[in-house]
């Protein structure tokens, strides 16, 4: 069986927590590939209400093992707590495994990327201040620790040694704090790494093995396109690509074996953090939709943030799609406009006089305004309805006009956050 990516075609919050809840049903293997516990993804299920952070959407099945791979940024007592509160909450203990290559998240990120978003004040990114910038960025600069050389204490000494002698420049210089203490931070991994010790594997090889095996695996993005670091919103993305091919890397799959390429989107828009968001509505229209949305209104599953919300926008999310290589899309939160009577969707982009269908790059973005096409309300709740064709017939006219503007097969529309409340075309 082919490798599956569920992914994100807009900002993030997109619904790829329910999606790949549904589809892991069928898995062998859910996989985290990027980003670390800066987001949440939210899954209604028999075991109740659930917002992962760290842990892959498979860990409700007991079939299923759920693995974070290299890419992923691990917070050891986040994903320790994670896997410890599930159990708490009656599901079964899940088969969790955790790259050897994957890297470490240290309490100086996090402190770190606190310190800077204060720093910047009113210019700050909006960050969800889990030391995720902070992180990637010292992978790339090579002062990172992975997971299996915290079991060598040497190691661990001489890197963060290295590590810090310019992070306390910064922050005796720059953010005028006291400096790191080495001893204190050892001492704390070495604590937490006795703990994290049975989760670690080689998780490149039980992957490669078993898509050679011809099992089933999912991999599951954070986010979506346009928070990558090199097609998204720059200077307002996430610090790992969200995009289905970059998996191959994060999660250490072959890139061949990506061949289904799932991404979600909603039937409206939302945003957590700063940036560019052209169909951004505000005032009371906004708030009708802030308060509706999700399944509990549209406020982060990590920060409790109110999310900015939007109408649908053809022109992200058709490039959204395209850049991520999907190979269908899911609709999520169709439900969700049951109460309007016009709905606005947004099919091209006025930007400096001209109009266009192309997603421009961020610096034109600031000025685009939009241009929307307006759809007719169906005005029913639909909550219950498990095939397209028994959908009010708006509905379906809403969603084939998204397909077509998209480009991109509907597979999926979901109609309300519970697992069973889903419609499969
Ligand atoms: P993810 O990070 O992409 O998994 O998305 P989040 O979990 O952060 O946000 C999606 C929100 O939409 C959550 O509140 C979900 O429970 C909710 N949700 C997902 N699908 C539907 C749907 O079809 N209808 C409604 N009403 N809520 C949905």
């Amino acid at each position: 069986m082919p490798v599956t990516a569920v992914v994100g075609a807009n900002w993030g919050d997109e619904g790829k927590g329910k999606i790949t809840d549904y589809l892991a049903r069928e898995a062998s293997f859910v996989v985290r590939y990027q980003g670390g516990n800066n987001a949440g993804h939210t899954i209604i299920n028999e075991f109740g209400k659930f917002a992962l952070h760290l842990l892959p959407s498979g860990v409700f099945y007991p079939n299923v093992v759920n693995v974070l791979g290299p890419g992923v940024a691990v917070n050891i007592p986040a994903l320790l707590a994670e896997f410890d509160a599930l159990q708490s909450r009656g599901v079964p203990r899940p088969d969790v495994r955790v790259s050897e290559r994957a890297q470490v998240l240290l309490p100086h990120h996090i402190l770190f990327d606190a310190l800077e978003e204060e720093r910047l004040g009113k210019e700050s990114f909006g960050s969800t201040k889990s030391g995720i910038a902070p992180f990637y960025a010292d992978k790339c600069l090579k002062i990172g620790l992975q997971v299996n050389e915290l079991f060598d204490t040497a190691i661990v000494k001489a890197r963060l040694a290295k590590a810090f002698v310019s992070r306390n420049v910064l922050l005796e210089k720059l953010y005028g704090k006291p400096p790191l203490v080495l001893e204190e931070t050892v001492a704390q991994l070495i604590q937490l790494r006795d703990r994290l010790a049975p989760f670690v594997t080689d998780t490149t090889m039980l992957l490669q093995d078993a898509v050679e095996a011809g099992k089933t695996v999912l991999v599951e993005g954070q986010l979506g396109t346009l928070r990558d670091p090199d097609h998204g919103i720059y200077p307002y993305p996430t610090s790992s690509s969200p995009l289905a091919g970059f998996a191959a890397v994060g999660a250490g799959v072959p890139p061949w074996s990506i061949s289904r390429i799932v991404a979600v989107t909603k039937a409206y828009s939302s945003c957590v953090g700063a940036g560019p968001f052209v169909t951004e509505l505000h005032g009371d229209e906004g708030e009708g939709l802030r308060r509706r949305g999700g399944d509990a209104g549209e406020y982060g599953a990590t920060t409790g943030r109110p999310r900015r919300v939007g109408w649908f926008d053809c022109v992200a999310t058709s490039y959204g799609c395209r850049v991520q290589g999907a190979t269908e899309a899911a609709i999520t939160n169709l439900d969700v406009l049951g109460y309007r009577d016009a709905i606005p969707v947004c099919t091209a982009y006025r930007i400096a006089g001209e109009t266009t269908t192309k997603f421009p790059v961020s610096r034109l973005l600031d000025g685009a305004e939009a241009v929307y096409e307006v759809f007719s309300g169906w005005k029913t709740d639909i909550g219950a309805i498990r095939s397209f064709d028994e959908l009010p017939d708006k509905a379906r006219d809403y969603v084939l006009f998204i397909e077509e503007k998209i480009r991109t097969p509907i597979r999926w529309v979901s109609v309300g956050p519970r697992r069973e409340q889903i419609i499969r075309r």
